[in-house]
């Protein structure tokens, strides 16, 4: 059960997520989250990096579309600048947004990565919804409320998977 958890890959930040090889693996799309996945989640706008990033996606042909469980407002002052497609209050990790997403972007499964600083929204609902995942170092150790509580599970699920030898990278 616990196997719905477990990411398809893992880097350290989306930075070393790069078009050349996601396009030599058939990707044609991505599905972001954002709070402390593209920035820290009380970072209100992108910074240069991350500007650049898209820009760099864009210009391979790759399509970025947001999916945040935070609120319109937010993720809309974050995503308008960069001309990418959103969705907010998107209730990861229940499919729906996913599946909207994929759609929007016209693409296949096999063709989408997901990438994501949580377990249980953000890597769990893109594989129940059938993605390949990317679990990413969240970028600050310090979250809102609600997620301080989803970590805590998430470091049990954690170490579960390096136990058995599921998960070979090392925590902070
Ligand atoms: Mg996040």
């Amino acid at each position: 059960m616990l196997k719905r958890f477990l990411p398809n890959e893992h880097v350290k930040s989306i930075f070393e997520i790069q078009p050349n090889e996601l396009k030599d693996k058939g990707i044609k799309g991505i599905i972001t989250d954002l709070d402390n996945t593209l920035v820290a989640w009380d970072v209100r706008e992108a910074t240069p990096e991350v500007v650049n990033w898209f820009k760099q996606m864009k210009d391979h042909g790759i399509k970025v579309t947001i999916i945040s469980n935070n609120k319109e407002e937010r993720v809309k002052f974050f995503s308008e600048p960069l001309n990418a497609p959103y969705v907010f209050s998107a209730r990861k990790p229940l499919r729906r947004a996913f599946k909207v997403a994929a759609k929007e972007m016209g693409l296949e499964r096999e063709e989408i990565v997901v990438i994501g600083d949580q377990l249980l929204t953000d890597v769990l609902g893109g594989n129940s919804a059938g993605l390949h995942t990317i679990l990413v170092v969240p970028i600050v150790q310090t979250d809102e409320k609600i997620t301080r509580i989803n970590r805590t599970i998430e470091r049990r699920i954690l170490n579960y998977f390096r136990k058995k030898g599921k998960i070979t990278w090392e925590d902070k």
